[in-house]
């Protein structure tokens, strides 16, 4: 056997000794909420689809007609040819959406993270996350080549130790947080972190992959509870409630212009297909004009921690922590015998120990699938 496949033979067994191999499975998504997956049809409690847009017929037909009209891909990267007359609309509506200047698009929201976080910090600087933060912010924070420290998930108190601590011996900070923690559904202490920031000169980075469409009026973190906390530095991504593909960060002009000049993923990456960046236009459209429609995937999520005595969820994320990871693929598997998929999440995408279910609630979940969901966790998860 070549060494190379028996280096990838052993890494594999072992995974699989773990219950940590992972498979990709073949997903017909029909629809915002229904999936075909090995003939099977089940109710997916799994896509990250909150306003089911990817399958939004005005959505999809201007996704067409910019393939239409500037073809498939965007033929370079931005800063070269790829720069089609649709990303300046984008940008404009996201910077208006957050309250910023200035706003620039990135290929994916790994690419932004990868990009955004070594324009600001360099060797002599300092970057503090929280441990729970997502892995591409992690990716970004080791590309900077500054000093990466986290801080205990949630805790301000900490963050404040340690900038306290070590602040004065770096050039610059950066403080790093999820606006909404993807594996957890809970939100940041946004405006405290803020403050945090301001007081230790860090520059806080809201990642609001969950949050944007969502969560604050369809907003983001930024605006939750109907305040305006004036977050520097607001990455993103259209790949969520946007229902299509791309990353974005919102800021000042200044701080944009430098990304612009700066990032490499986005210099050194070609720009994104039209249609994406047409599919995202129209669904911000359709989230700045219905903001009772971006509510629902909260309140279905609630309906749901309510039906089984949970905390009340935060975002339409909510996690069912079962332990180890063999535990959660049996409780994923008991879940699609009964109709629904509900994926398994495992290390190392969260601490060992803490394998859970993760359940994400949509706009046009029907309530009573809710209520039968509930009822079946409660009756063959809960209980056991
Ligand atoms: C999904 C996600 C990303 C990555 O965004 P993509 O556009 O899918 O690359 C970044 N941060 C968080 C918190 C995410 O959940």
């Amino acid at each position: 056997m070549h060494s190379l496949d028996r280096f990838a033979q052993a890494k594999l067994d072992d995974l699989k000794s773990r219950h940590l191999h992972r498979q990709l499975t073949g997903t017909f998504r029909e629809d915002g909420i229904w999936v075909e997956r090995g003939g099977r049809r089940l109710l997916s409690f799994s896509c990250n689809d909150y306003l089911n847009l990817t399958q939004h017929a005005a959505i999809k037909q201007a996704a067409v007609a910019a393939i239409e009209r500037y073809g498939a891909g965007s033929g370079a990267s931005r800063l070269v040819t790829g720069n089609h007359p649709l990303y300046a609309e984008l940008e404009t509506r996201l910077a208006r959406i957050k309250q910023t200047e200035a706003a620039v698009v990135f290929g994916s929201g790994y690419l932004a993270n990868a990009g955004i976080i070594p324009v600001f910090i360099g060797a002599a600087g300092l970057v503090l996350i929280d441990e729970l933060a997502h892995a591409c912010l992690f990716a970004g924070a080791q590309l900077s080549r500054g000093t990466v420290m986290t801080f205990r998930h949630n805790d301000v108190a900490h963050a404040r130790e340690l900038l306290a601590e070590h602040r004065a011996a770096y050039d610059h900070a950066m403080l790093i947080t999820d606006g909404v923690f993807s594996m957890d559904g809970d939100l940041a202490p946004v405006a405290a972190l803020n403050a945090l920031a301001e007081e230790y000169d860090a520059w806080l980075m809201t990642d609001d992959a969950h949050g944007l469409g969502v969560v604050g009026g369809g907003r983001g973190s930024s605006f939750v509870g109907n305040t305006h906390i004036d977050v520097p530095l607001q990455m993103g991504t259209l790949s969520k409630a946007v229902g299509a593909y791309g990353g974005y960060l919102c800021a000042s002009a200044a701080a944009i212009d430098l990304v612009r000049n700066r990032a490499r993923t986005l210099i050194y990456s070609t720009g994104l297909p039209p249609s994406c960046v047409a599919a995202s236009i129209a669904a911000l459209d359709l989230i700045e004009r219905e903001p009772a429609y971006a509510a629902l995937p909260v309140q279905k999520a609630k309906a749901f921690t309510s039906a089984l005595g949970l905390p009340d969820a935060q975002s339409p994320i909510v996690p069912i922590i079962v332990g180890e990871a063999d535990a959660a693929l049996k409780a994923s598997q008991m879940l699609a015998d009964e109709g629904f998929l509900v994926a398994a999440i495992r290390p190392p995408t969260v601490p060992a120990g803490t394998s859970r279910l993760r359940f994400t609630f949509t706009a046009q979940h029907p309530d009573e699938e809710i209520a039968r969901l509930a009822a079946t966790v409660r009756e063959r998860v809960l209980a056991q």
